[in-house]
């Protein structure tokens, strides 16, 4: 199955991915994933990407395209299936994306769009916490680690995202809805459209999408 997840940042897109991917063995492909992992190994993608990140603006649609293109055509396990969390940002990303399964005759099935209310949103994005070494999500009161400031899952140690502060917050909020809320409409128009309430914990919010997926 192929999913892509939608909604705004802090709606629980990377933690249902996460879930999900392992009750439906998928892919889990996030571009903000990959951007930081090119930002840390100081390449020259991640250089570039790098004041758009922090600022909380988009990176070039050509950029992140040619990085999910890449993905798509050259792992195996892209072909079974995959959540894509972070992609598309933009109408241009969302017919492009299209374009490039339709090449690879693998289109997209669903769109899961995460609604959350812009308190729960603030609280979420402003107490995460994500490992360094894994990249696995914490939150410090929702979903805090055992032991304070290390993964659970690997003993890294965890940080504070450089973008998760309150102005490049506002930022990206609003980035949102000007460049990535009309996607919404896009997918609405091919009838792959399905919308969950993501102001639910988690646990919650894993299965009713389980179940709209199976409905
Ligand atoms: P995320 O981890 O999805 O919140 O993404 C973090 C940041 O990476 C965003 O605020 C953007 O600066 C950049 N980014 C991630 N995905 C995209 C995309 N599809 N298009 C443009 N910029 C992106």
């Amino acid at each position: 199955m192929k999913i892509v997840l939608l909604g705004p940042p802090g709606a629980g897109k990377g933690t249902l991915a996460t879930a999900l991917k392992e009750s439906l063995g998928l892919l889990h492909i996030s571009t903000g994933d990959i951007l930081r992992v090119e930002m840390k190994n100081n390449t020259p993608l991640g250089q570039e990407a790098k004041r758009y990140v922090e600022s909380g603006g988009l990176v070039p649609d050509e950029l992140v395209t040619r990085l999910i293109k890449n993905k798509l055509e050259s792992d195996p396990k892209a072909k079974k299936g995959f959540l894509m969390d972070g992609f598309p940002r933009t109408l241009k990303q969302a017919q492009d994306l299209d374009k490039i399964l339709e090449e690879l005759k693998t289109p997209v099935d669903w769109t899961l769009c995460l609604e959350a209310s812009m308190s729960v949103v603030l609280q979420r994005l402003t107490g995460r916490r994500v490992c360094k070494n894994c990249g696995a999500l914490y939150h410090i009161k929702n979903m805090p680690s055992q032991k304070e400031g290390i993964c659970d899952k690997c003993g890294g140690n965890l940080y504070q995202r450089t973008d998760d502060n309150e102005a490049t917050i506002t930022n990206r909020m609003k980035v949102y809805v000007e460049s990535t809320e009309p996607i919404i409409e896009y997918y609405k128009s091919q009838g792959k459209l399905k919308i969950l309430n993501a102001d639910q914990e988690a646990q919650a919010v894993k299965e009713i999408a389980l179940k709209s997926l199976n409905g």
